[in-house]
Order: structure tokens, then C-alpha cells, then sequence
């Protein structure tokens, strides 16, 4: 069996609340996995909320701890669990989100600079034009 890679999981029914329940961790070696809260708000003996960790990996594709996880999601519709997708869900948001926040400070930036560089330009080059309506208005006559 092919190994099921993220590009086949389709996340468009995954909702901002779920996404909110997962969240990115790293491995020691800096292999990215992603924690997802049990949606269905249970708790250990502790009262933690229990939480399931995703991992992929090109051996095995995507793993979970949940249930469904520890049998290969065989009983899953969609080929892996509802952590799984959400997961890849969050990955997608955040690369959405790391791209606006690479994209936007420069344009900012850029805009921001123009603006400044138009005003001073504006102020040397351009001496008071004022009319002589607008001489009364700031006593300058
Ligand atoms: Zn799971």
C-alpha cells in the first residue's frame, strides 16, 4: 500500500475550533509532529485532557496515538483519523499564515518608506504654493 501523503487528505471540513486543538512540536532531531486535543474532551486520570500525537514519517506515512492509530486506521473511512486531518489541516493554515507574515512586513515596508519618501520629497522641492486665499487663511500676507 502506498503510503499516504498529506496532498491526498482533504481538509476542507475541518473547522478553525479544531485546528485550534492541534498544535506543532518537534522531535529532539527537529522532525515536526503535531498534538491534537481529543475532541471529544476526555480526560485522563491526571484530568489533563487527553491528547494524541501525530507523527508522519516516509516508512510508516501518518501515525496517531489515538485508537484508530494503533490499527493502521483500518476502520477509517477516509484512510487515517480525525487527527490526522486536523493536523494537516493546521500545517496548511500555518504555511498560509508563515507565507502572509514573510510577504507582508516588506509591503508594509515598501508602502510605508514611498509614503515617507513622497512627503520629503514633496516638502524640498515644492516651496509654500500657496494661493493667496490660503495666505489670508494663515496670516502670510
Ligand atoms: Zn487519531
Amino acid at each position: 500500500m502506498a503510503v499516504m501523503t498529506a496532498s491526498r487528505i482533504d481538509t476542507s471540513k475541518v473547522t478553525d475550533e479544531q485546528i485550534g486543538r492541534a498544535y506543532k512540536c518537534f522531535e529532539s532531531n527537529g522532525t515536526p509532529f503535531y498534538m491534537v486535543e481529543s475532541s471529544r474532551d476526555l480526560f485522563d486520570g491526571e484530568g489533563k485532557r487527553v491528547e494524541y500525537k501525530v507523527t508522519w514519517s516516509k516508512q510508516f506515512g501518518f501515525q496517531c496515538t489515538c485508537e484508530a492509530g494503533k490499527y493502521g486506521f483500518k476502520n477509517c473511512q477516509k484512510g487515517v483519523c480525525q487527527h490526522v486531518i486536523i493536523s494537516v489541516a493546521a500545517a496548511r493554515e500555518e504555511r498560509a499564515a508563515m507565507k502572509e507574515l514573510n510577504a507582508k512586513p516588506v509591503q508594509r515596508e515598501d508602502v510605508r518608506k514611498a509614503a515617507i519618501k513622497a512627503r520629503a520629497k514633496a516638502l524640498v522641492a515644492e516651496p509654500l504654493n500657496l494661493s493667496d486665499e490660503d495666505k489670508v487663511r494663515f496670516g502670510l500676507n
